[in-house]
C-alpha cells in the first residue's frame, strides 16, 4: 500500500507549530484557534484528503474536528 504524498504540508499554514510536519499539534490550542488557521490555510483540501486517507482522528485537519467516538449530549 502507497503513502498518501507529504508535499502539500510545505504550504501548511500550520508548519512548524509542532516542529515535525505540517500537520499542527493542535492539542494545546484551543479549538475555535484551529478552525481559523484552517479556514485560511491554502492546502487545507489536501490536508483533509490526507487526514481521511490515514485515518487520522482526535485532531483538527483540514478545517474539520476528527474524532475517534462520535460526540454525545449524555453525561461521562
Ligand atoms: S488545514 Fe489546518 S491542520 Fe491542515 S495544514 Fe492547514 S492549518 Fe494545518
Amino acid at each position: 500500500m502507497t503513502r498518501p504524498s507529504t508535499a502539500w504540508m510545505a504550504g501548511a499554514a500550520c508548519l512548524g507549530l509542532d516542529g515535525r510536519d505540517g500537520r499542527a499539534d493542535f492539542l494545546e490550542a484551543r479549538v475555535a484557534d484551529q478552525l481559523g488557521m484552517c479556514a485560511w490555510c491554502p492546502v487545507a483540501v489536501q490536508c483533509l484528503d490526507y487526514a481521511r486517507a490515514t485515518g487520522a482522528t482526535d485532531v483538527v485537519m483540514g478545517g474539520v474536528v476528527l474524532r475517534s467516538r462520535p460526540l454525545t449530549t449524555e453525561g461521562t
